[in-house]
């Protein structure tokens, strides 16, 4: 019997790299911005500029910069929301075309996100 190959699981996100979205939880309330880095096993993202951790990094031969350096902590996929041009804050629904294409939609105005 050929062993099964390990995958880890995948959640199914709806926030994609280079998203703008708001914060909703947390002491950053309110914050929107872009998100860099998605993490689909932990369900978590990286929002620019939001948790941002102060990291006291020792100078090495590899790493000539010392001190300190912002760092983006990763938060939860729910604790922000897709922002609309149109709508603000909003959740994602989808749409499927005719030709079978899917489209991640607003599910207030129905607009592509
Ligand atoms: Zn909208």
């Amino acid at each position: 019997m050929p062993r099964q190959p390990r995958v880890k699981p995948r959640n199914k996100m709806k926030i994609r790299k280079g998203d703008r979205v708001q914060v909703l939880q947390g002491k950053e309330r309110g914050k929107t911005g872009d998100v860099t880095r998605v993490f689909p096993e932990s369900n978590r993202i990286i929002v620019e500029g939001v948790n941002v951790a102060k990291r006291h990094q020792r100078q090495t031969s590899v790493r000539l910069k010392g001190g300190i350096i912002d760092k983006d902590m990763p938060i939860h996929a729910s604790s922000v929301a897709l922002v609309c041009s149109k709508d603000g804050a909003t959740r994602a629904g989808y749409r499927v075309d005719a030709d079978g294409t899917k489209h991640r939609v607003c599910v207030h105005c129905g607009g592509d996100l």
